[in-house]
């Protein structure tokens, strides 16, 4: 197959902009005329250093990300942050009560809507675990909000959430990518992430690894970190960017000598990364590189971000429409029904009928559609509609869907 023969619906890594795999494939084999290949040059010389910071400066533009946050370019995808968060913040927190005598393990609030922000409060538990039977556990986790009874089909409104008043951290995922659900754009639904419920100096975490650059981040200085692995819209797997207030960045040494915090290794110390520039060891210059290219391409031939928020947007719209009309008629099953909580990266439905599914599936490879099978934890179909995914594929889509 030629790539303009498949329309590539995977959930991630999920496709990337064909100028840009084109300008890639150049890099590797000859950087910008070095004779040498981007993943061949020292990650400490000139040519890396004006590719990471061309690439932060892109970012920062793109997002408007404010000047009291550093931008770190990390290892060891989401699932390393679920862990990193936990122990930088909970550093923080005992640096802040440096002087309490009886310091108080503090509680941790997690807002689980979905299998990722389920592991990253698995997470939690798991390291909260205290250092020896009977002592003190590191941390209290708690689900401030859920709707596992709800099979994660849609999010809590405003009242559901119980968050505590002193929690060390709030913390919820901003888009599930397995289940579909998304928090709302618009912060006046009432399915939108409720910032103004949250305790005024909570810090508030946000794992944005499926919906980041595919629409402005609301509110991002209520925000405490954002963190996104870089396989969807950003890049190819390898990076995961981490947006964190600087006031964040402590000494996490300082903390473990105070006692009652878990060991911080070094390489999830946000403070070294930052001290360092994201280069304290060796970073993955592929995937940093290839997000940097696609940053730029972002900015320069989609428009910025208002541009590729307006083209997700009609994607969203031209597929929920063709899997609506199909529900109403009996066809198939759209497994978020609230519109406020539908996710337009991640579209879920369920084809109705023995053996349907099968069909539906081997019908839409015949047409070039390829990794519609949902997750193997949920099956389904799953239709991710990332950013480098045209709306000419998604009409195709649509199209299919209206004809099975
Ligand atoms: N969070 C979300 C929302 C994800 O979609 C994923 C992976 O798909 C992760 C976290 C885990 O990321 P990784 O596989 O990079 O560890």
């Amino acid at each position: 197959f030629a790539r303009d023969q498949i329309h590539n619906f995977a959930a991630g890594p999920s496709p990337l902009p064909q100028p840009v795999l084109e300008k890639a494939a150049q890099g590797l084999l000859n950087y910008d005329g070095t004779g040498i290949g981007v993943c061949e040059l020292s990650h400490r010389g000139k040519e890396f250093k004006a590719i990471i910071e061309g690439a932060e400066a892109n970012l920062r533009k793109l997002l408007e990300i404010p000047d009291n946050y550093a931008v770190l370019f990390s290892q060891g995808g989401g699932t390393t942050q679920f862990s990193s968060v936990f122990l930088n913040l909970l550093a923080y927190r005992r640096l802040q009560h440096a002087n309490d005598a009886d310091y108080a393990p503090p509680t941790v609030d997690y807002v689980v809507t979905g299998s990722w922000s389920s592991k990253a409060y698995q997470e939690a538990v798991r390291l909260s675990i205290p250092p020896a039977p009977g002592a003190k556990p590191f941390a209290e986790p708690r689900i401030a909000a859920t709707t596992k009874p709800a099979k994660f089909t849609t999010l809590p409104k405003a009242d559901e959430y119980d968050f505590s008043p002193e929690a060390a951290y709030v913390y919820y995922c901003e888009n599930e990518t397995i289940n579909g659900v998304e928090f709302p754009a618009d912060t006046q639904s009432p399915y939108a992430f409720p910032f103004d419920r949250v305790p005024e100096g909570v810090p508030i975490v946000a794992d944005y690894s499926s919906s980041f650059l595919s629409r402005p981040i609301p509110k991002i200085e209520r925000h405490a970190i954002i963190y996104a692995g870089a396989q969807k819209n950003l890049g190819p797997p390898g990076v995961t960017i981490v947006i964190v207030r600087k006031d964040l960045l402590v000494d996490t040494t300082e903390a473990m000598k105070l006692g009652g915090v878990p060991a911080v290794p070094i390489q999830s110390e946000f403070k070294t990364l930052a001290d360092n520039k994201s280069l304290y060891n060796t970073p993955p210059v592929f995937s940093i590189y290839v997000s940097a290219l696609v940053l730029e391409y972002l900015l320069n031939e989609r428009n910025g971000i208002a541009g590729i928020a307006e083209a997700n947007a009609a994607k969203g719209e031209a597929l929920y429409a063709a899997l609506d009309e199909a529900e109403a008629n009996g066809k198939l099953r759209v497994v978020v029904k609230e519109k406020d909580a539908r996710s337009l990266m991640n579209v879920t439905f369920v084809i109705e009928g023995e053996g349907r599914e099968k069909e539906f599936l081997e019908g839409g490879e015949a047409r070039g559609f390829r990794q519609l099978k949902g997750h193997r934890s949920v099956g389904g179909i799953r239709a991710s509609l990332y950013n480098a995914v045209t709306l000419d594929s998604v009409k195709a889509l649509a199209e299919y869907i209206k004809s099975f």
